[in-house]
């Protein structure tokens, strides 16, 4: 038996399906899921001493790969001046200040400890400072795990959710409204009956949590218009993008200005920590400076805080984003023309999708339902290339990340062998 598998039979005892997050099981890919104990680079090894090029990237944050030098140093520098204070420091205000000088959507800007913190205080400063209750998401969005959004829709009245979740009660589910991604005419639609109630409308701006679901620009200026009509706040959840598609995110990428954003992920430089912020006046109502309540034991931590620092200090002039561009294409360019995969890339992000492409015409920004053969195709995919020495995120609606510790060698031979498991998957099913 592998190590890995030995450590799963154990934790499996501690800890409720082994794992500390749904998304590390192995569920959709079957088999058991590897336990890892270092990184570096592009590279991560499990406990049997494997090593795998990482695809997943710890699910987003590692932007500059496993153990960045200067993460590091700014790490070490933190330990030995002391990891918590509880106290206001000088590090979070250097951190804030490049924030605010970079991203002329946020002037302030308050640290937390992870995106759904961000997230669920986002909501909460919407609802406080329009004395409003409703709120708006989209279908195919990932916002974390707050009560609020984890409303799924199927509901006898329109646009009116259930629980996408044990445990969330009626009452958190009736001031939720779920509406499909890429349809002005059901936004239209749901601003005229719910508008003068809604609180704010949140979405990724560009959803990369149900695989890489592309929006029309136009959707989202829509949607930006009905806020600012109707009084709503208009909330970006950037936890995945920003730092990532650009340094100012999507806002940037789109020139569209959201009046709250989330971040998360590559905020902190693989360590845990979030953020949100927007303009003054909505920001002045955050505690202590006004009444909607928000706190932390370990709120700007100085270690997340300084490698924060050190990552965006990296990104900030703009260059790696057009590397990481470069690479993405290549990728994408290596996987043209394969039968029944497309591949959706944006900047550093890309998905792998499986489904036949005929199916999908004329509806790629919404979500659809995940076909079986799909979850199928995707698993014999991910134990290949895992044979091979490849991980790749261990779901099919998950997107894959480049960092700027991969190489073309290292996405040329992604590809490589990406088309050899399509040729005989290709093969097998002619002769079945
Ligand atoms: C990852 C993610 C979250 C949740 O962040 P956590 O740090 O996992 O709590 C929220 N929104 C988006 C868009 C995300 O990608």
């Amino acid at each position: 038996m592998t190590e890995s598998r030995q450590y799963l039979q154990r934790a499996s005892r501690v800890t409720p399906g082994g794992v500390h997050s749904p998304a590390r099981g192995f569920a959709p890919v079957g088999g058991s899921p590897l336990f890892m104990q270092r990184a570096r680079g592009s590279r991560i090894q499990d406990v049997d001493g494997r090593w795998y090029v990482d695809y997943c990237m710890a699910f987003g944050p590692l932007i500059l790969g496993h153990r960045d030098p200067d993460v590091a140093n700014a790490v070490y520098e933190a330990l030995e001046a002391g990891w918590s204070y509880g106290t206001a420091d000088p590090y979070s205000v250097e951190l804030a200040e490049l924030i605010v000088a970079r991203l002329p959507h946020v002037e302030q800007v308050r640290f937390v400890n992870s995106g759904t913190e961000a997230v669920m205080s986002a909501v909460r400063l919407a609802r406080g400072s329009t004395g409003r209750s409703l709120i708006m998401r989209f279908d195919g969005c990932y916002h974390g795990h707050a009560d609020s959004l984890l409303v799924a829709p199927d509901a006898p009245a329109p646009y009116r959710g259930r629980a996408d979740s044990a445990g969330i009660p009626p009452g958190v589910i009736q001031d939720t409204l779920v509406l499909p991604l890429d349809d002005e005419a059901a936004l239209e639609d749901a601003f005229q009956r719910y508008g003068e109630r809604l609180a704010g409308a949140i979405i990724e701006p560009l959803p990369a949590n149900h695989g890489l679901l592309l929006q029309r620009t136009a959707f989202l200026r829509r949607l930006r218009e009905l806020c600012t009509d109707y009084g709503a706040l208009l909330i970006f959840d950037e936890v995945i993008t920003g730092f990532r598609v650009a340094f100012g995110g999507m806002a940037e990428v789109l020139d569209i200005a959201p009046d709250l954003t989330t971040f998360g992920k590559v905020l902190g430089g693989g360590f845990p920590m979030g953020a949100y912020g927007g303009a003054h006046g909505v920001m002045a109502q955050v505690a202590p400076a006004g009444p909607v309540f928000q706190a932390g034991t370990h709120s700007a931590s100085p270690v997340p805080v300084r490698a924060g620092l050190a990552t965006l200090r990296k990104l900030a002039d703009g260059r790696l984003y057009q590397d990481l561009d470069a690479l993405g294409r290549h990728l994408r360019g290596a996987l043209a023309g394969i039968r029944d995969l497309r591949v959706q890339q944006v900047g550093s992000l890309f998905w792998l999708d499986l489904s036949s492409a005929g199916r999908r015409q004329g509806a790629a920004g919404r979500r659809a339902p995940l076909e079986h053969s799909v979850v199928q195709r995707y698993r014999s995919l991910f134990q290949y290339l895992l044979r091979k020495g490849i991980y790749l995120p261990p779901s099919p609606l998950e997107v894959g990340f480049l960092s700027s510790a991969h190489t073309r060698e290292d996405v040329a031979g992604l590809a490589e062998l990406i088309r050899r498991w399509a040729a005989k998957a290709g093969a097998a099913s002619q002769a079945a």
